[in-house]
């Protein structure tokens, strides 16, 4: 339930109400809104308690939250998410594209596709160093060298890293290097990794497993923030479907339906969704149309010799002239790129 605060109540009053909801074994989750304070009290059943809080001085009113997920639902936050690292807004008016290989391969190559990436208007760079492979026998990774070249990247470009950590014991290490944590399609549901990486300090897209609900996918990011992590990208990434002709199917449906049922950025990941690369453009241009505030795909310049996913990575050639569409749809839709 949220509890919706009075006024101008004083830090005193609502510290009070914190330890009382702590007291009665449920987590207080505060958010300061622009003209308003709400508190979500989140635990099992705590609707039950709805008298208790109806009784303080301060609490103005009282909602129950009807969604099985609290903290990541509109009902409990109206205002979009916008989440700050260093100079770059995500979910705010401009969509964000972060542009790499899918794997980090070599040093020398991750720099010039950082370089190239960034001069197309990427902000970001992406690339696996640990890397969740569907056949043991395929390259898994560089491992924290990978990290160390896309710590390089940075350094030389500017862009902000984005790298995928695939278990709890890499969420250290990962977290030293990125700014941003990716989980992966396959661990949406490795719910001991989401415990851990909401209670890291950086910010988290979190893909859309191969086969959940986005009701499942929703309840996925709760995990992050009622660990504490408020700073949450959700990112469509295509479904399994009997469809044979593109290696997932693009669930575009999800992006306008996920921006009414919570506040948090949505992404789109159209290489993973299509996983060809001459559909690419269409499904970013759409992707940005339907509403994502951001975009993650795959970019190299020699994809025949990608240690993976080369089929769906865009030449730098190709990547630059798709962006300056996007441009273009990113205005018509009163969004800048
Ligand atoms: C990736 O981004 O390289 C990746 C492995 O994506 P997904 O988890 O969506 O398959
Ligand atoms: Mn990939």
């Amino acid at each position: 339930m949220i509890l919706t605060l009075k006024p101008n109540t004083p830090k005193k009053d609502i510290d009070l109400i914190c330890r009382k909801i702590e007291e009665l074994g449920f987590k207080p989750h505060l958010s300061k809104g622009k003209e308003v304070i709400v508190i979500g009290v989140i635990g099992q059943n705590a609707i039950l308690k709805k008298d208790i809080f109806e009784a303080m001085d301060a609490v103005a009113f009282i909602t129950p939250i009807s969604k099985p997920y609290k903290l990541v639902s509109r009902e409990f936050k109206k205002e979009n998410t916008i989440i700050k690292i260093d100079n770059l807004k995500i979910g705010g008016k401009e969509i964000i594209v972060a542009a790499g290989p899918c794997s980090v391969e070599t040093k020398e190559l991750l720099l010039e596709i950082a370089e190239d990436a960034k001069k197309s208007g990427a902000k970001m760079i992406r690339g696996g160093a640990f890397k969740p492979r569907t056949s043991p026998y395929a390259f898994q990774g560089l491992g924290e060298e990978g990290l160390k070249y896309l710590a390089e990247a940075r350094k030389k470009t500017g862009l902000l890293v984005i790298t995928e950590v695939m278990n709890v014991k890499q969420v250290g290490i990962v977290t030293k290097y990125t700014d941003i944590i990716q989980i992966g399609a396959r661990n949406m549901q490795n719910y001991d990794l989401l415990k851990e990486v909401g209670k890291a300090r950086k910010p988290v897209l979190l893909k859309r497993g191969l086969s959940a609900t986005i009701e499942e996918f929703l309840m996925s990011a709760e995990y992050i923030l009622s660990n504490g992590n408020y700073d949450v990208i959700l990112c469509e990434r295509g479904i399994r479907t009997f469809e044979t002709a593109t290696r997932f199917t693009l669930d575009l449906n999800a992006v306008p339906v996920i921006k009414k049922l919570s506040h948090l950025p949505v992404f789109v990941d159209p290489s993973h969704g299509v996983g060809v690369r001459e559909y690419i453009p269409a499904m970013s241009k759409a992707s940005i149309a339907c509403g994502a505030d951001g975009l993650l795909l795959e970019v190299h310049p020699h994809p025949e010799k990608a240690f993976s996913d080369g089929p769906q990575s865009l030449l730098p050639k190709q990547f630059d002239v798709m962006m300056k569409e996007l441009r273009l749809v990113a205005e018509s839709v009163g969004r800048g790129l």
